[in-house]
């Protein structure tokens, strides 16, 4: 599959701090792809330069083998929610989009089109001050889709929205996937990521980690989040055990990695008789990249 976008080597300074350094990646069309990092990672600040909301940075990106530096109408390509969507409160959904639809030149035609794919057909007509935060997340991303970009990219959409709404953003990006569409999400979830997403770039303080397809991938190892009374005594415990190793402990949480090979932590019985054990969890393969 072609690429549809290339990040070549960008940095970006803030003053002395380097809050992107030398990223490079591609992104390959109809991907969903996460940009998966910690806060301050500079993830936003990506999202911000191929917004074009920053101009000052180093390096290059490109739309199809076209410079976005070079500002041909590449942003007719690009849908963005970049913060949280501003809306006119006191005018209906319906009547912010068709607003929009003057602003960009776009066919009141695809109001309908858009209002159907986050599903909001049914409450186009409310006030958008009544609507609920998951509401407004779904009108703003029917704004950014007006104009039929070919590339959605979103800032952290599930922040802030409950296990309901967080789905009802899923559904959206699947939808737009069979469309054709090439989606881009950050994100601070592996969960997030595994769950939904075919291809990611990790970032940590400004450096990418690891750019990878993560379809259909397994892992040599298969990792464990081990909650417990007692750290201490628990990791004594993990030690003695064959095969397994101590990725992370925090406080009383504690990573452990462990060959496939092996029978799962979750499955053996001596580990689990362990009183002080309060729980184990299956965590995410791309874990190992989070914690380097
Ligand atoms: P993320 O979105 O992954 O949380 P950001 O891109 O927001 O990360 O931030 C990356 C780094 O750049 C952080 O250290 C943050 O404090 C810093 N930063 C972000 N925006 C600004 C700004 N406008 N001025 C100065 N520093 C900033
Ligand atoms: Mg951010």
């Amino acid at each position: 599959m072609s690429n549809i976008l290339s990040i070549d080597t960008v940095s970006k300074y803030y003053g002395q701090l380097k809050a992107l350094d030398g990223i490079s990646f591609e992104v390959p069309e109809n991907s969903i792809f996460a940009i998966l990092g910690p806060n301050g990672s500079g993830k936003s600040t990506l999202i911000r330069v191929l917004a074009g909301l920053i101009t000052s940075w180093e390096g290059d990106i490109f739309y199809k083998n076209h410079s976005i530096r070079k500002k041909e109408n590449y942003t007719n390509n690009f849908g963005f929610i970049v913060e949280d969507p501003s809306f006119y409160e006191y005018l209906s959904a319906a009547m912010n989009l068709r607003i929009l639809c003057r602003l960009t030149n776009s066919p009141f035609a695809r109001i309908e089109e858009v209002l159907s794919l986050v599903d909001l057909s049914d409450r186009k007509d409310e006030l958008v001050s009544n609507y609920s935060y998951g509401m407004k997340q779904r009108l703003g991303i029917a704004q950014a889709l007006l104009h039929d970009p070919k590339i959605l990219i979103l800032d952290e959409p599930n922040n802030g929205l409950d296990p309901v709404g967080v789905n009802q953003i899923a559904d959206i990006i699947y939808k737009l996937s069979h469309e054709g569409k090439t989606i881009c999400i950050s994100t601070h979830s592996l969960n997030e990521v595994d769950r939904l997403c075919t291809d990611v770039a990790i970032m940590k303080k400004g450096r990418l980690v690891i750019a990878k397809d993560i379809r259909g991938v397994s892992s040599k190892k298969r990792f464990f989040r081990v909650e417990t009374f007692d750290a201490k005594y628990v990791l004594s415990k993990i030690k003695s055990l064959r095969g397994l190793s101590v990725l992370a402990a925090q406080s009383n949480s504690i990573l452990v990695s462990q060959s496939v090979n092996s029978i799962p932590l979750t499955e053996n019985k001596t580990f689990n008789k362990i009183k002080s054990i309060k729980s184990i969890q299956i965590e995410s393969d791309l874990i190992e990249y989070y914690y380097v």
